[in-house]
């Protein structure tokens, strides 16, 4: 921790010698009409930080949700068993008003699948449904394979030659820090189902979302149009994916089989739950930190969401020891059905409609258990000194402020969407996607040491964001994600 060594006392002299106050707005960047003055960091927030990398218990805390709850999608019993740990672990980390918070979840099963290559020779496929397909026939369906490199070129194939066969979706997934190359390959997993159907295609299959060349296939959400039949989707295991595309790139004929048994039941019940550190100044006002408690069925849901929930889970449970609170309140919310409807986190924005003017800040932690390298800002211009000066509470742990715009966490879009500014902290996400989703996403994913210097940083912020007098306004009306 060399650079932690030096970076401290420069944390440390930012706060003695102040931030230079932003200079005063100027029409036509106006969200307020001064901007704050620029909060300090100070002892308290450093001795946090270190106590947090002391006394960690966030990996312990992945290891009881996964051992005790294992998967978590809506409507299961995993899910049940989820909200009922998350009630009890809430309560005994220390937090005030500990409650579930219900609303009406999907509730979909996958059943049991199986596919394989019949042609040109017979051999076994790793393949998982997406989350939402329907099921084929009991018998399974059969069909020639055609491949697209993209949604586009799909568009672009002639639909006598798609009707009645199997669309093969063929794109990878690149390897990112910041894990951006999932949002540049996701759309066919979300789309494939229609755009294929919309040709007359039997059933979509497409190469994972993931970056890992192990037969562990990689679910996720998918969508269906109304207006089109609702035909099967499956995500391949990426060897097998590659498979069928050499076998179509040397020309050949291939046909596969596929048999899934998904289907989709009545909505079922699920719960935010929410827990409060209250603040010791100004406790109606909110920092937010959010995690999602639901999972995919295939593994544990330890890096998605649990390591999630563990963080913030950390970060309050450390700041509620504090023998002085910060001015505001912070709050966890484990939200519900993250991965496959976002109905928890519109139910949070519904349901605390009257108080989101009061939720000064949001940070949503779900990119896995890597560390926290850099900090991302977006609200209104005039508040970039305030997050910086905030911001750094995570510097001597090697994270950096930038001036790109966050994005937020999924379960923080309806929120943002009512202009409650965010702060990214970005998790190291190399590794991320060669479990996300998978059979693979268990506790042996997750490294004490990277999953305690993540709760470390979110800790910090999260007090410093707390304890700051800086008003961090509005996200500008331009810049607010509408869903
Ligand atoms: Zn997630
Ligand atoms: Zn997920």
């Amino acid at each position: 921790m060399k650079r932690a060594a030096i970076l401290l006392p420069l944390a440390i002299l930012g706060a003695a010698c102040g931030a230079p106050p932003a200079p005063i707005a100027t029409a036509g960047a106006v969200d307020h009409a001064a901007p704050a003055p620029a909060p300090r960091v100070s002892g308290p927030v450093d001795a946090l930080r270190e106590g947090v990398l002391a006394s960690s218990q966030a990996l312990a805390t992945v290891r009881s949700l996964t051992d005790e709850a294992g998967p978590r999608l809506s409507g299961s019993p995993g899910n049940k068993a989820g909200i009922a740990w998350a009630l009890r672990a809430l309560g005994e980390a220390g937090f005030a008003k500990v409650h579930a918070e219900a609303c009406a979840v999907p509730h979909w099963e996958r059943g049991e699948e199986k596919g394989a290559i019949l042609e040109p020779s017979l051999q076994p496929l790793a393949l998982a449904a997406l989350g939402g397909s329907v099921g084929t026939p009991p018998e399974g369906l059969e069909g020639e394979v055609i491949e697209a490199a993209s949604l586009e070129a799909l568009d672009k194939l002639d639909p006598a030659k798609v009707a009645g066969r199997i669309v093969f979706l063929y794109v990878k997934m690149e390897r990112t820090r910041d894990g951006s190359g999932y949002g540049a390959a996701v759309t066919p997993r979300g789309k494939g189902a229609i755009q294929a159907a919309k040709l007359g295609a039997a059933a979509v299959l497409i190469r994972s979302i993931g970056t890992d060349d192990n037969r562990t296939p990689h679910t996720g959400a998918m969508r269906y149009d109304d207006k089109v039949p609702k035909i099967p989707a499956a995500a391949l295991a990426n060897p097998d994916a590659d498979v069928l595309h050499r076998l179509l790139a040397e020309g050949k004929r291939v046909r596969v089989r596929l048999s899934l048994g998904a289907r989709s039941l009545p909505d079922a019940e699920g719960a935010n739950v929410v827990g409060d550190v209250e603040g010791s100044g100004a406790p109606g006002e909110i920092v937010l930190l959010g995690a999602h408690l639901d999972s995919w069925d295939l593994g544990r849901g330890a890096i998605d969401d649990g390591a999630g929930c563990a963080i913030v889970m950390e970060a309050g449970r450390q700041i509620a020891r504090l023998p002085r609170h910060p001015r505001r309140t912070v709050r966890v919310v484990l939200f519900a059905n993250e991965e496959n409807g976002l109905r928890g986190a519109h139910a949070y924005a519904t349901a605390h409609a009257a108080e989101v003017g009061s939720h000064v800040l949001a940070l949503e932690a779900d990119l896995g258990a890597g560390r926290v390298y850099e900090a991302r800002f977006l609200g209104p211009a005039t508040a970039m000194a305030a997050f910086r000066a905030v911001a750094a509470a995570a510097d001597p742990l090697g994270s950096v402020a930038s001036d790109k715009e966050a994005h937020g966490g999924a379960d923080l879009s309806p929120l943002m969407a009512l202009g409650v500014p965010v702060i990214d902290l970005r998790q190291d996400a190399t590794t991320y996607f060669d479990f996300h989703h998978t059979a693979n996403d268990t506790l042996e994913r997750v490294n004490k040491a990277d999953i305690d210097q993540a709760a470390a940083a979110f800790a910090a912020v999260a007090y410093a964001a707390a304890d700051s007098p800086a008003d961090f306004g509005r996200i500008p009306e331009a810049k607010r994600q509408h869903d």
